[in-house]
């Protein structure tokens, strides 16, 4: 296997809706780096999605779950069950995901968690996985989540879902690549509760002191896909001064250069 330092779309819808009709994908991300080989938030057809990339799951080192909505986590106990001989694969969860409470609901088997080295996580904790040190962060959404803050040669943030809140920026200042899952374009006249709009975006990347070289935008609703995600990430681009692409299902982002592999699954572009 060739090392490369890079980050595959395996889905970048987001929501229920977008969930339900596949009208983009809802695979998560896999993030090589340092040769150290993460999933992050694998919802319905990440298994199928990698497989037609031609992308192998097999020997990754950890699997990331930042809340229990399906579309972050269905096909985690898949992803598990595939590591089943291997004794060194970490999950790595949001605590709900793992021990559900009343107000929640299971979503890893206690048998697929007894396959792997478990982490159940609130923010602030900080994990070696190989190469890689992942820090936890907090998010304000509908469900309990974590972010991720991924750091090796390359510094990769995701504060997954939830709206932006005052200092939230403190966590991911200094990142080399910055993904935010924006699910309302601007003007954002429907105001979806804990999701994260463009203006919030805006917000977050402008009062960071160090800003990301790049930010990617995933994880699209209808309201966003209607809105052009194109011209969304120019808004963003424009009043931050930071390069923003929109994801598309299958991209294939080179971690070194920032570059983007221009096939993917070009059928699936919305
Ligand atoms: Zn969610």
């Amino acid at each position: 296997m060739k090392d490369e330092n890079q980050i595959i779309f395996l889905g970048t819808g987001g929501g229920r809706s977008i969930m339900f009709s596949q009208a983009r994908r809802t695979g998560g991300i896999f993030i090589e780096l340092d040769k150290t080989r993460l999933l992050i938030d694998p919802g319905p057809g990440s298994l199928t999605t990698a497989k037609e990339l031609g992308l192998s799951l097999r020997g990754l080192d950890a699997l990331l779950v930042s809340h229990i909505h399906p579309d972050h986590s269905t096909d985690a106990n898949a992803v598990i069950d595939g590591h089943a001989d291997d004794e060194n694969f970490i999950l790595i969860a949001e605590k709900h995901v793992v021990n559900p409470t009343k107000e929640t609901y299971p979503v890893i088997s206690r048998y697929h968690q007894g396959l792997c080295k478990k982490y159940a996580v609130g923010p602030g904790e900080k994990i070696k996985v190989k190469n890689l040190t992942i820090t936890t962060t907090p998010a304000r959404h509908s469900a309990p989540a974590v972010g991720f803050r991924i750091a090796g040669t390359k510094i990769i943030s995701y504060p997954c879902d939830g709206s932006y809140f005052r200092g939230q920026e403190k966590y991911y200042d200094s990142s080399d690549i910055l993904i935010l899952n924006v699910l309302a374009p601007f003007p954002n006249d429907k105001k979806m509760a804990k999701h994260m709009d463009v203006e919030d975006a805006i917000k977050l990347i402008n009062a960071m002191k160090d800003k990301p070289k790049l930010v990617i935008i995933q994880h699209f609703s209808f309201y966003m896909l209607r809105a052009d995600v194109r011209k969304q990430a120019k808004i963003i681009e424009k009043k931050t001064g930071v390069k923003c692409i929109p994801a598309r299902d299958g991209m294939k982002l080179d971690v070194d250069s920032l570059g983007v592999e221009k096939k993917g699954l070009e059928k699936f572009i919305g």
